[in-house]
């Protein structure tokens, strides 16, 4: 398949058309996560009309993006941009795009929560720091939000917790991004 044709087929999945988007910008206006991202949501779009699936597929924004929404409702022609960062997301996963700390974040919230059946921040950051191999990335930060109690010391456990843990263990076992969209080409799915 060209990246002519997967594109194609992106946007179908996303139900987006590419010439909808007039390029008013309000979608990256509104974005959270726009300082962060090397492409912003009006220019996904515009990377869809002209084509340039590659530039996508390369950008950190399939991997930053929260799926918050704030885009779409933001949109006056109602394009769905998070859904085609989705599917575009999918694709690099398939192609083996996937970028080093974004894996080792999800590997940290994914122990968290399944140790504690919620997020605790301080283990997260703490997790992810050793793991990506930034030791004292936002380390300063720790004094202002513990006396602020934006994070707490102590883990805030939920009594489900064995029950979160083997729903998250079933759910592993459905790694494959195309099984878990319900796309698989893949014949045989793991049990
Ligand atoms: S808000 Fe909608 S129309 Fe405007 S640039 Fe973003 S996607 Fe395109
Ligand atoms: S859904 Fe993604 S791209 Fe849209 S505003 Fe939220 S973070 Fe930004």
């Amino acid at each position: 398949m060209t990246d002519h044709e997967t594109l194609a087929r992106l946007m179908a999945d996303a139900d987006v058309r590419q010439y909808d988007c007039y390029q008013c910008g309000k979608c990256s206006g509104g974005c959270p996560m726009a300082d962060a991202m090397d492409l912003k949501p009006r220019g996904v779009m515009r990377c869809a009309q002209i084509g340039s699936l590659g530039r996508i597929l390369n950008s950190n924004t399939i991997w930053l993006c929260t799926g918050c929404g704030a885009c779409a409702d933001r949109c006056p022609h109602d394009v769905n941009v998070p859904a085609l960062i989705e599917e575009a997301r999918y694709e690099a996963a398939r192609r083996g795009l996937g970028r080093h700390d974004s894996e080792v974040l999800n590997k940290a919230f994914v122990a968290n929560i399944k140790a504690f059946g919620r997020n605790h921040e301080m283990l997260l950051a703490g997790l992810y720091n050793v793991l990506a191999l930034k030791p004292i990335q936002d380390m300063a930060s720790v004094p202002h939000m513990l006396k602020k109690n934006l994070i707490g010391i102590k883990p805030n456990r939920i009594g489900a917790t064995r029950e979160i843990a083997e729903l998250i263990e079933r759910a592993e076992k459905w790694d494959d991004p195309m099984v878990a969209t319900g796309r698989s080409q893949t014949p045989e799915v793991k049990k």
